[in-house]
């Protein structure tokens, strides 16, 4: 089985969303705005003539905010369709990290906050109160221990420690943050003052939780279920590309109808006995066409590894179609392509599938060694096909093949003049992606034109 343009096959787009950037702000600020008119409606602030009153008010208001940011994250983990369309995965999962880390420095301050402030208010200093509000109120033992699992989750993202741990660690750290805000959300409306009083508060509050819960579960759980269900996903050819590079062909039911477009990728599960457990993104290396997904993996871990031998007939749940590197961000006729290393997946992709005039397309592909070129003869037939124009940057940079930077401004205006014109798609290494975007800007390539995909988060 061979992917080119000649199977291609008309697949449904996936759906385009009606939100704008705006709306999504301006519904995150008119909430924070209702959580603090709140507040004030609830006449917290007339306590503040007090150290002990303007503690406790400071931790309500933490307390408040650090909550909502916590439902925050659960809509940015969401995997939302929209979400993904509006900002894209890579800003969503930046938001995610900042967001996270306020969020959880707003609650522990709520904590100190509020211990301190009655402490002084009560007179029973600092540890008696703990241990009064600990030992009276069950809620709040169980909404501590949620806030030791958060600070946990947080130490475990600080980028010291994310680096140390492998992927698997650190993502069954985070899983404990689901208990954190299981275990606090019963403190809330049993001792927090907004809501013991107030049954329209009480119920707003819920609705903020129903809503995050809601897309938790129709896109991260419902949405892949229907999709595995509806296609049936099985690997059907896995082979070798390059040393240590293999594609897999995944067939299905109906694979006409699955919604999705050149640049997406989808998390993959390959339900073996030893991993499947564990998901892992890959982009589509081969336009949707309606019979195959293709996806094309290196081997740089234990996962990646176990893929290149996955037996035929292997079942598999995607998760997907995710990422914006597509022909919806096109604002030119002309096209230029840079790939680096495995991140010709996506782009070899779209040199298949984007509507253009013969000489529209050109793609850049760099890579340390000529074995580590895969799809060779594949965009060799693409540039035939579809009259692209393919360069090949092999070396290893400061040799005398390569002596400098092979994607400098220079080279870039030489091989591609009207860079500037064009719609401008990288995918690569992180290092490389920074270099090349600078580059790229200093030829006063507009970042609306520029398209990024990081493959890692
Ligand atoms: C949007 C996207 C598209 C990608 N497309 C491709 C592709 O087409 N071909 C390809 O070869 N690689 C692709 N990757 C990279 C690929 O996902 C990782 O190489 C792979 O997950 C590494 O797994 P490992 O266990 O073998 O390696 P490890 O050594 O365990 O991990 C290496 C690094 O990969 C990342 N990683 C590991 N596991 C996961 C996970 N479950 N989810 C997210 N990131 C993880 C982490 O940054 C980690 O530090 C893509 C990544 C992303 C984010």
């Amino acid at each position: 089985m061979t992917a080119t343009a000649r199977t291609l096959r008309r697949v449904p787009r996936p759906r385009t969303w009606s939100v704008r950037a705006s709306d999504v702000v301006a519904l995150v600020l008119g909430n924070g705005l209702l959580i603090g008119a709140m507040w004030l409606r609830h006449g917290q602030a007339v306590e503040l003539h007090s150290v002990s009153g303007i503690l406790i008010a400071a931790g309500q208001l933490t307390a408040l905010y650090g909550t909502y940011l916590v439902l925050l994250q659960l809509v940015l983990m969401s995997r939302s369709p929209w979400l993904d369309q509006v900002f894209g995965t890579d800003r969503v999962a930046d938001l995610h990290r900042w967001v996270g880390f306020t969020g959880i420095m707003l609650l522990v301050a709520h904590g100190t906050f509020t211990t301190v402030g009655y402490g002084l208010a009560y007179g029973n200093g600092v540890t008696g109160e703990l241990v009064t509000a600990l030992a009276t109120y069950p809620y709040v033992l169980m909404a501590t221990a949620g806030m030791a699992l958060f600070i946990a989750v947080g130490i475990s993202s600080v980028r010291l420690a994310r680096r140390r741990l492998s992927y698997e660690t650190w993502y069954g750290i985070h899983l404990y943050a689901y208990l954190a805000i299981a275990l606090a959300f019963m403190h809330q409306l049993a001792v927090g003052t907004d809501f013991i009083s107030d049954p329209v508060a009480r119920l707003y509050w819920i609705a903020l939780y129903v809503i995050a819960g809601t897309l938790m579960l129709v896109f991260r759980f419902g949405q892949p279920v229907r999709l595995s269900l509806r296609h049936r996903l099985r690997v059907a050819n896995v082979v070798e590309e390059a040393p240590g590079v293999v594609s897999i062909y995944v067939t299905g039911r109906d694979l006409d109808q699955l919604a999705t477009r050149a640049g997406q990728w989808f998390r993959w599960r390959f339900l073996t006995a030893d991993d499947w457990w564990r998901s892992h993104p890959f982009s589509l290396s081969a336009a949707p066409n309606g019979r195959f997904l293709r996806l094309t993996v290196k081997d740089i871990g234990d996962h990646t590894r176990t893929l290149q031998r996955l037996r035929i007939g292997t079942r598999v749940f995607a998760e997907g179609p995710y990422g914006n590197l597509t022909g919806a961000r096109r604002t030119r006729p002309r096209v230029l392509m840079i790939a680096g290393g495995i991140g010709i997946t996506p782009l070899r992709a779209l040199l298949e599938e984007l509507p253009a005039a013969r000489g529209d397309l050109t793609l850049l592909y760099r890579a340390h060694r000529e074995e580590d070129l895969v799809f060779r003869n594949e965009l060799e037939q693409l540039s035939t096909l579809r009259g692209a124009t393919v360069h090949y940057l092999v070396g290893g940079r400061g040799t005398p093949t390569l002596p400098g930077d092979p994607l400098a401004p220079g080279t870039l205006r030489r091989l591609v003049p009207d860079v500037a014109q064009r719609d401008v798609y990288i995918c690569g290494p992180l290092s490389m992606m920074e270099s090349v975007r600078r580059n790229l800007r200093a030829l006063r390539v507009p970042a609306s034109q520029i398209h990024f995909e990081r493959f890692a988060f």
